[in-house]
């Protein structure tokens, strides 16, 4: 078992990559809620971000910069957004940390 995200990262449960390099993969979530809606997540497990650290400031702005450049490749130009839960009242459902890029319709704003 272990970590769901782990694991696609480790190649034993497959996705449906939209980008990676060393420090991230990006993935199309499989339960998508926009027309795009792809998962970045760091190669390295951090539970979440009320768990990550000084030591993965780095990872962490690279989470985020894939997270554009995953919405510029794949033409999100009329916007999108960049969203991380943290915690069971927030919606977080796995333990790994993910940025979710949603996009490809318009977004209601405040999320419910
Ligand atoms: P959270 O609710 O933790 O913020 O987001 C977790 C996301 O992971 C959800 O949007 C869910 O649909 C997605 N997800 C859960 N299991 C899988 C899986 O096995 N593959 C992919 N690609 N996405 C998954």
């Amino acid at each position: 078992m272990g970590c769901l995200f782990c694991n696609i990262v480790e190649g034993k449960v497959p996705a449906k990559l939209a980008y990676e390099n060393e420090h991230v993969l990006a993935f199309h979530d499989i339960r998508p809620m926009a027309p795009t809606h792809v998962l970045v997540i760091p190669r390295k497990h951090i539970v979440g971000i009320g768990e990550a650290t000084e030591e993965d400031v780095n990872v962490l702005g690279q989470v985020m910069l894939a997270g554009r450049h995953v919405a510029e490749t794949l033409k999100l130009e009329d916007g999108y957004r960049l969203v991380v839960n943290n915690g069971e009242n927030a919606g977080q459902s796995v333990f790994h940390l993910h940025l979710h890029v949603l996009g490809g319709r318009p977004l209601a704003w405040p999320p419910g």
